[in-house]
């Protein structure tokens, strides 16, 4: 009795301990993330497709590298393997020309590289040994095509099937968006039902662009996530993992891959650059913002961007629905991106670029297919999405696109009640915390210029700067000022906003690349960043000032040469008068346009 009574306490301590620590154990594992949206709930609709399904409760990570595929793919020879550029010979140039035409990239070459040939692995070193959780989320992915070139739709198709994981991946849906080439139909089912038994192709009776032709795939999808792809991509190594892992810790999250270029002649598979926060100008042209300090300090790990890029991303199907997808009030293409940016950010979700996910895109050199003709469908689009998201921000669209305050955008009854339903919040929030930045890059309101005029040296008085007479091309002289003479000036140029100096009427900058002292001063199309082109003017010094590294615009005045020394306050020859000076905008020099 005593040794059973010792039993059952021992038995009642011990479940005691255990369920404190299950009900621990889960907690810390379940992973809830801050504002509750738990994976519980994510995956409370996966369980009901099959006792296979389970909650996720597991912090554990894994290794998700396919080693074996890795393995096989390095020995891989042949046109374009490894994502090397590759070339037709002379006897293969036949179709080139007209594929090229109906395509705008090289689609004869296409054919000629294996359907599931090799990539390089480009990804940092760091994602080469990342783990990811155990347990990750479905995934359909979703393509849709217009009279895409069959190698290049069918690489995309085998690319993804190759480089996932097969128990992530449920499906691969193309939408076939009324395309009219043949291949488009029995052929391409016909190719699927034998060769990839995940993917699928659907038909769609009329052209709807890619806006509702995403969304009809999104609705015949089954799994968790969502993933959204053009149909000429090839998926890199490992892709899925990345791209899933921060949808598993909170499924109101939108990740998208690094996108990588497939060159269009050569179909090279290479980098873009090392990755930067999507952004807008106030025409609605898509801008990209740099990476912040933190980001830069963890090159791997996934950073939160402003607006995607457009074409390529993950979203989990609950929060997509949500959401309201996107709005079907949206024409063949455009403004897509932004509209589901703003909603993402302002409705409670977030948005990351996941840089150890890379998936390449054949970036066309120009677009094939002639517009339907539906008038000015994208500055419509573009309407819908400012008059529901932005506010009072739509303004600044209207100042530099007046023709769309006259636009019809339609009824938007229920992209508004959406807003209100999901108690989205204002677009200056955005603004403010989201894409802080942008304003100082992209001024709503255009600041004036610093100043403009002719560019008169103090040491030699009777010259000027001068982007008339060269002895070598766009190489920057001096010459004999020329104001108040008849004889068309050269003389003529403006301290922007962006720091850099143009030749008036001209997007020509000043710039200089050599390091060195008595560097040339050459005119190269303006880019607004800065860095070779950046110039200061110092009223007090007359100085104007290059770069970063402090040398001075001066001049030789016997050769008529203009070059850059470095700062010397005993030097006549570097001291410049500029004709007008905006004395309001130079006090507030570090204030401008510094992002
Ligand atoms: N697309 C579509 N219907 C259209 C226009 C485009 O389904 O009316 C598809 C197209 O085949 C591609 C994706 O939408 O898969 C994005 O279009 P595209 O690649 O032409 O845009 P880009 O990448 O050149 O900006
Ligand atoms: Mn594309």
């Amino acid at each position: 009795m005593r040794r059973n009574f010792k039993a059952i306490s021992k038995f009642l301590f011990l479940s005691g301990i255990s369920v404190v620590c299950t009900v621990l154990i889960y907690r810390l594992l379940s992973n809830k993330p801050k504002n509750g949206n738990s994976l519980n709930d994510l995956f409370a609709r996966r369980k009901a497709l099959g006792p296979e399904e389970v909650l996720i409760l597991s912090s554990e990570k894994i290794d998700w590298h396919n080693y074996d595929l890795i393995e096989l793919d390095s020995k891989r020879q042949g046109p374009g393997e490894q994502g090397k550029p590759a070339f037709l010979s002379t006897n293969e140039m036949n179709n080139y020309e007209k594929l090229y035409k109906v395509n705008g990239f090289n689609a004869a070459l296409s054919d000629k590289i294996a359907i599931d040939r090799s990539v390089p692995d480009i990804r940092h070193e760091g994602c080469k040994t990342k783990k990811y959780l155990k347990q990750l989320p479905s995934v359909s992915v979703v393509v849709p095509f217009h009279n895409e070139h069959w190698t290049t739709l069918l690489r995309t198709a085998h690319s993804v099937v190759k480089r996932s994981p097969p128990e992530l991946l449920k499906e691969v849906i193309l939408v076939d968006d009324a395309s009219t080439k043949e291949f488009s139909k029995k052929p391409l089912d016909d190719y699927l039902s034998a060769n990839l038994s995940k993917v699928r192709a659907i038909h769609l009776p009329e052209r709807s662009g890619l806006i509702r032709a995403r969304l009809a795939g999104a609705r015949e999808a089954i799994a968790d996530v969502l993933i959204f792809l053009d149909s000429h991509t090839e998926a890199n190594i490992n892709w899925l993992p990345p791209l899933l892992e921060p949808i598993a810790q909170d499924y109101k999250t939108c990740v998208c891959p690094f996108i990588d270029v497939i060159q269009y002649e050569t179909l090279e598979y290479r980098a873009q650059d090392e990755g930067a926060r999507g952004a807008f100008d106030w025409e609605f042209f898509y801008k990209r913002l740099p990476l912040l300090p933190e980001d830069l300090a963890h090159p791997t790990e996934p950073f939160k961007s402003p607006i995607m890029a457009g074409g390529l991303f993950a979203i989990s199907a609950k929060f997509f629905w949500e959401l309201g997808g996107y709005d079907e009030g949206l024409d063949i293409w455009g403004g897509e991106q932004y509209e589901l940016s703003f909603k993402i950010w302002q409705c409670g979700g977030q948005m990351y670029d996941a840089p150890c996910s890379r998936v390449g895109h054949i970036y066309r050199k120009y677009a094939p297919f002639p517009n339907p003709g539906k008038g000015d469908f994208v500055g419509r689009n573009y309407k819908r999405v400012a008059e529901v998201w932005m506010d009072e921000y739509a303004e600044y669209l209207y100042m530099r696109r007046p023709r769309y305050k006259f636009i019809d955008s339609g009824d938007l009854t229920k992209q508004k009640a959406i807003r209100k339903e999901l108690n989205c919040k204002p677009f200056k929030w955005f603004m403010e915390k989201v894409a802080f930045d942008l304003p100082l890059k992209y001024p709503p309101i255009e600041p004036d210029d610093f100043g403009s005029g002719e560019i008169r040296n103090v040491g030699a008085p009777e010259l000027c700067v001068d982007a008339g007479y060269k002895d070598r091309d766009s190489v920057l002289q001096v010459a004999k000022c020329v104001k108040g003479t008849s004889k068309k000036s050269d003389q003529n140029f403006t301290l922007t906003w962006h720091k850099d100096i143009r030749v008036c009427g001209k997007s020509l900058c000043f710039d200089i690349s050599d390091p060195n002292d008595k560097a040339d001063v050459t005119l190269f199309p303006c880019h607004g960043m800065k860095g070779n082109q950046y110039w200061k003017y110092d009223m007090e010094k007359q100085w104007f000032l290059h770069g970063a590294n402090n040398r001075c615009l001066d001049c030789d005045p016997g050769k008529m040469k203009l070059y850059v020394r470095s700062c010397d306050d005993s030097s006549k020859t570097q001291k410049w008068r500029l004709e007008n000076v905006n004395l309001t905008m130079i006090a507030n020099w570090e204030n401008i346009g510094t992002a």
